[in-house]
């Protein structure tokens, strides 16, 4: 049996006509000889009646102290909807569907309420019945705990749900249908120019969506590197199979262009919602300098440190700011506190050991009168901090500096 998994993001289901094209999809793969296992997440989003956070919205405003193993419940129902919604557009176009929700599916979880992690899969109920010719819809996003608790797998989270089915299936692909056409040279809501990229190894495409590109959960991304499973990020629309994320090989085989031959940089992602922490160390002998060890007490995680003998500088999540000022502040230390900041990264594997590319980032940030507050690398990734009003601006002038739409 050759299976696909196929995931239809929120916004690919909202409409009847969107699911109507779905539809089309897993027929045209039925016709080229697959077993689809279709993969839903909750219709639409914010305002949409059964979308996730519209059912956050409702919890959210009618109680004050929600119990999240209630919350997880409700926000459930959204996929089981869409799911159910699915598979009757499916039975109308001739195809035989059957819905499992996500225990329903083996999907078995931790019992952290409302970000749950994986800890297996069942797959039998699935393949008996592709055993028998049905197209089976699983709802995502949720799954179960060992106890028979319904777990939710935090936002974004149908994106696991296929990918980790495509592991325990075995599938040949896991393709993700969403509201652009690939991945792309930036997000296209802030470079109407971007451009597909068709063909990205696992670690090219991981460190894209580490960096922020939210087409593809994180999580996600990481379980299909770990496990090689081939991921096709797709439109509606497509008429080409959009990005293909695999090993260099099969890219190569398949002649699919490597942009690293020609190009130091593929791909501009970001992070909003950042604050910077700056703090100078005062030359006292025998004070405990260590900065972090508090912060680890308190479970903050921080990101882009620059650490110098007199000062540090790192990022945290903007909305725990004023709380990392405060537990510095409690342990003798001035911290300065900027926000909102935003983190631009520009990824290439074409970068690593090719001079020059830092230069060319600080002259076109510089001459857009945009601040570099700092900066950090990795062998294919710069990123910047700037101020979060300048974000969008230098994503469009970075993009433009290393001509990524002329990608192709
Ligand atoms: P879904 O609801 O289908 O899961 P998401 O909203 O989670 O969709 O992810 C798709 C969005 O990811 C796009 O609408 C786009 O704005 C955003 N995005 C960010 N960076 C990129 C990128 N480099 N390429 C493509 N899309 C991107
Ligand atoms: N519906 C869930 C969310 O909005 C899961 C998903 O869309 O992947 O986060
Ligand atoms: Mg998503």
């Amino acid at each position: 049996m050759r299976i696909v998994v196929q995931k239809f993001g929120g916004t690919s289901v909202n409409t009847r006509e969107l699911r109507e094209k779905a539809a089309l999809k897993v027929k045209e793969t039925l016709e080229e000889g697959f077993s689809p296992v279709v993969v839903v997440s909750a219709m639409g989003r914010d305002g949409a009646p059964y979308a996730t956070d519209t059912l956050i919205s409702l919890a959210r405003n009618e109680w004050e102290n929600l119990d999240p193993r209630n919350l997880d419940l409700l926000l459930s129902c959204g996929e089981v909807i869409s799911s159910v919604v699915m598979s009757q557009t499916l039975r109308k176009n001739g195809v035989n569907s059957v819905v499992l929700t996500g225990w329903q599916a083996g999907i078995i979880t931790d019992s952290n309420f409302g970000n749950a992690s994986i800890i297996r899969v069942e797959p039998d109920r699935i393949r008996k019945y592709l055993e028998e010719g049905w197209v089976v819809v699983t709802a995502g996003f949720q799954g179960v705990t060992e106890e028979g608790e319904v777990t939710t797998l935090g936002r974004g989270g149908s994106d696991t749900t296929a990918v980790i089915l495509g592991v325990a299936l075995e599938a040949e692909y896991v393709d993700i249908f969403t509201d652009v056409e690939g991945v792309m040279t930036a997000d296209p809501r802030i470079v109407p120019e971007a451009q597909i990229l068709r063909g990205l190894t696992y670690t090219e495409a991981a460190e894209i969506i580490q960096q922020g590109a939210k087409v593809i959960h994180h999580k996600a991304m990481n379980i299909a590197r770990e496990y090689r499973v081939p991921l096709r990020v797709r439109s509606l629309n497509d008429s080409e199979k959009g990005t293909l994320i695999c090993d260099i090989k099969t890219l190569t085989q398949g002649g699919i262009r490597m942009f690293s031959q020609d190009r130091p940089v593929y791909s501009i992602a970001y992070r909003k919602d950042l604050a910077q922490i700056r703090v100078d160390l005062p030359a006292v002998k025998g004070k405990d300098l260590n900065i972090f060890q508090p912060l680890a007490q308190a479970g903050i995680s921080v990101d882009l440190v620059n650490l110098f003998p007199e000062s540090v500088a790192f990022v945290v999540e903007e909305g725990l700011g004023e709380t990392v000022k405060g537990i510095l502040e409690d342990n003798g230390f001035q911290a300065r506190l900027l926000k909102p900041c935003a983190k631009v990264s520009l990824v290439g594997s074409g970068m690593a050991g090719r001079p020059g590319v830092m230069a060319q980032v600080v002259e076109a940030l510089r001459k857009a009168g945009i601040n570099i507050l700092q900066t950090s690398d990795s062998h294919i990734t710069i990123s910047c901090l700037i101020q979060a009003g300048d974000m969008e601006k230098a994503i469009q002038i970075l993009h433009q500096k290393f001509q990524l739409e002329e990608v192709c």
